[in-house]
């Protein structure tokens, strides 16, 4: 699922000055003294754990926090030699009454226990169940009255009658020989008695037959059902999270039958699926798996086109506007028709099913394999999507390849439905364009973060199958970060809402009380967005290209992306594995961003320069030091690197993707100037300094007064305009986790120091980080939240009026 915040914007910063600091000796250092520039920030104590004491435990190993290895999960983080998951197989014929709105669906299930355990039990998921009246789970929620009250409202507030008539009917559930087992419902769950105890390696086949109201999905919320159009009352439908499906059953913790209650996603057992729906005959069907019937759904031109579409490197429609404006034009067909599809080793099975869709297709290599890049869209988003959704299928598919396992199975659809969600080869997305065709940058930058997103998502959590409901970080937080690579990849100038560290800050900064560390159970979580998404895709960013490098960061994370796909994965099996594959201690860093909730702000208290020269007092105005020129447009290390290394972006590969606002700028401020000066003072000395006196010693005073210990990053700017950017390791904390301080020996005059010059830490102050003060740039747009899909016409929308000007 995605959850949104998106756009950049920037305001104009707020000039601030520095003052100057008093002069202060050191008298413990014999050859000279120095003064000093230094902040105005009176040292205040910041000391949390223990205030007598300079450690906390912020260097310990993690120890106890995580569960002990054994013969299931190992201590390196790898899958142990007798690791087991259970496995499920599907067969299912489901039925798209589309009059009705109702679904029907019969399914046999063969469970085989892999594990050493005797069951006399199974738990399935029915998921349906959220909307039953009597199971709702909105009775999870609080809630309290609006004024002034709308109609509106008080229709809300009746939620048993809004949803009278849904949730799941199970019709019967029966073994193999058609004979009745007694089951139980707890909610969205199920609980199925065996007659006989299912001893270790047997397995065990049994049919459920069910059916359910399909809930408006754009009303009354919900994962599917379907979205109905204002101009004609035609649907598009999206069937997910539809049949009774298997719980997991694990070697960590037993039966995962926590109650879904709408946020926390799933976890799935994998197994292989044989599906068919019988749908209106002018429905088209896209779904998880590979169609074994395309002769019998399609035309013979239709089918050509499918053939085409196959080694095509550019989109082939086999489905085209024209036949999908007619098919909602001409009365509903009558007939029906059975669409039939397989899928191996899969988590789950979705579908959706329209007669608005246009299909388009091309094949795609993927280390050496061919799979199917689709997408199914209505008329309502033809102009964004025929021209991206597919080829950003295939882009994602590469990049997330690249950093994980290649894409394993043969196909990966693209829906426009109006919303942002993940099943295994199929996901829905969003993005619309205007009536007259236009769309703003934020929808057309929406949509394909969209997509990239829930494409992503075939990895972490289909492939890697780690458990949503319990973390949602393990997939969200994964997956974002692999989409911001797969974004800066697409363009290096895109504006990425999620990924580049700065972008957490203002999430970081708000009260304590809010915060939540990361080692959240999904249900739980508040800010959800910030918290699952943003601040682990921020933390394994700053460990790519801050605290481990790329080149042992993505190697420890292919690693683990090796060992786990197609299995269950724990967050100690991921934290294990990066330290493990690397060979860095990263326990601090889990510590201080996974199960806790300080932030990063590390302050340069002071800064000492000394030397072995005259005892000339030099007094040096600057003025403009970082403000000679207008300032660029700000630019994130990853950003930096992907153009440095040479990265070839999709939009240069292939020009068509670039549009209006490829070529778009907006207006970049100015900084104004900044003001600071500095003294040096220096006393005559011995002999012997002669070897030392072209040298600058600077001696900089740290203080973590965040909490968060993070790597020192410092940018020298020298008096002859030259900078140097230096890294200390955040090892330099393990014994002081309050102040440090390091003298730092340079050949030229420092006339400015900068702390963290790329904004690669997260730090939530930076006011304390420089010594000539620059403007920051606007944050403006964190805390914008987008809402999902429709009604884009509140946004600017400048490519409208340069249609309307009738140029380009
Ligand atoms: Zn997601």
């Amino acid at each position: 699922m995605i959850i949104y915040l998106f756009l950049a914007a920037d305001l104009p910063g707020a000039m601030k000055r520095i003052k100057t600091g008093m002069p202060h000796i050191n008298k413990q250092i014999q050859i000279a003294v120095a003064l000093v520039f230094t902040t105005s920030i009176a040292l205040a104590q910041n000391i949390r754990n223990n205030p007598s004491s300079n450690h906390g435990n912020k260097f310990e190993q993690l120890g106890t926090l995580l569960p002990d290895a054994n013969t299931y999960r190992t201590a390196s983080g790898a899958p142990g030699h007798q690791y087991w998951q259970q496995r499920a197989d599907y067969v299912i014929a489901a039925e798209l009454d589309e009059k009705k709105l109702r679904l029907n669906g019969e399914e046999k299930i063969t469970y085989y226990n892999n594990s050493p355990d005797v069951l006399t039990y199974l738990w399935l998921q029915l998921d349906e169940n959220q909307h039953n009246p009597t199971n709702d789970a909105n009775y999870f929620d609080g809630s309290q009255k609006h004024l002034p009250l709308t109609v509106g409202q008080l229709q809300g507030y009746d939620v048993k009658k809004n949803l009278e008539g849904y949730g799941v009917n199970i019709i019967s559930v029966t073994d193999s020989s058609g004979k009745a087992l007694p089951y139980t419902i707890n909610l969205t769950m199920m609980r199925i008695d065996l007659p006989r105890a299912l001893q270790p390696r047997q397995k065990f086949v049994f049919r459920i037959k069910w059916n359910y109201k399909l809930p408006e999905r754009m009303k009354i919320g919900g994962r599917g059902g379907f979205e109905r159009f204002d101009d004609n009352g035609q649907c598009v439908f999206t069937i997910t999270q539809w049949y009774p499906r298997m719980c997991v059953y694990s070697d960590y913790q037993g039966w995962n039958h926590k109650q879904f209650t709408g946020r926390g996603e799933f976890a799935l057992v994998f197994g292989n699926f044989e599906v068919s729906m019988k749908v209106p005959a002018d429905h088209v069907v896209g779904a998880t798996g590979v169609c074994t019937n395309l002769t019998e759904v399609l035309t013979a031109g239709q089918l050509d086109r499918w053939k085409r579409s196959l080694t095509s490197t550019t989109p082939v429609e086999i489905i085209d506007l024209d036949l999908a404006k007619e098919r909602e034009q001409k009365p509903d067909s009558t007939h029906f028709k059975t669409w039939k599809f397989k899928a191996e080793n899969v988590r789950d099975f979705a579908w959706g099913s329209s007669r608005k869709f246009v299909w388009d297709a091309m094949g795609v290599k993927i280390e050496g394999k061919q799979v199917m890049a689709m997408s199914f869209y209505p008329k309502e988003s033809y102009g964004l999507y025929n021209k991206y959704s597919t080829k950003t299928v295939a882009h994602t598919l590469r990049v997330y390849s690249k950093h994980t396992i290649a894409y394993p199975y043969p196909t990966a659809i693209s829906v426009e439905a109006a919303n942002g969600m993940e099943y295994p080869m199929i996901c829905f997305n969003y993005g619309r364009t205007d009536a007259d065709g236009t769309y703003s940058s934020r929808t057309k930058y929406g949509m394909l973060t969209v997509i990239i997103h829930e494409v992503g998502h075939n990895f972490f959590p289909m492939i890697v199958n780690s458990d949503e409901r319990q973390w949602s970080w393990m997939d969200e937080g994964l997956n974002t970060f692999v989409q911001f690579l797969t974004e800066q990849e697409f363009d290096n100038n895109y504006p990425s809402a999620r990924g580049p560290a700065h972008k957490i800050v203002d999430y970081m900064r708000i009260p304590k009380s809010q915060l939540e560390p990361i080692m959240t159970n999904s249900e739980n979580i508040n800010n959800f967005g910030s918290n699952a998404y943003a601040k682990p895709a921020t933390a394994l960013n700053i460990l790519r290209e801050t605290i481990m490098g790329r080149e042992l960061f993505d190697h420890a994370f292919k690693e683990y992306s090796r060992r786990w796909a197609f299995r269950h994965p724990s967050p100690a099996d991921f934290f294990r594995t990066m330290e493990d594959a690397s060979g860095v201690d990263l326990d601090w860093f889990w510590r201080g961003w996974f199960y806790d909730i300080e932030p990063v702000d590390i302050s340069l208290d002071s800064a000492f320069v000394f030397t072995a020269s005259s005892p000339e007092k030099v007094k040096v105005e600057y003025d403009t030091i970082l403000a000679r020129e207008p300032r660029e447009a700000f630019k994130h290390i990853s950003g930096i690197r992907n153009r440095q290394n040479g990265m070839h972006f999709l939009v240069d590969e292939d020009t068509l993707l670039r549009d209006f606002y490829y070529y778009y700028k907006p207006g970049r401020d100015t900084v104004a100037d900044v003001v600071n000066r500095y003294e040096n003072f220096s006393i005559p000395d011995q002999q012997e300094m002669k070897l030392y006196e072209n040298l600058f010693y600077y001696e900089l005073h740290f203080r973590n007064k965040g909490g968060l210990v993070m790597p020192i990053i410092i940018k020298w700017t020298f008096k002859d305009g030259s900078e140097e950017v230096e890294y200390i390791n955040a090892y330099i904390w393990r014994k002081n986790e309050n102040r440090v301080s390091k003298v730092f020996v340079k050949n030229k005059e420092v006339v400015a120091i900068t702390l963290d010059p790329y904004k690669e830490t997260a730090d939530i102050d930076e006011n304390n980080n420089t010594l000539s003060r620059l403007p920051e740039p606007s944050r403006f747009d964190l805390f914008k939240t987008k809402t999902m899909g429709r009604g884009q016409n509140n946004e600017s929308n400048p490519m409208k009026k340069q249609l309307n000007e009738g140029k380009r």
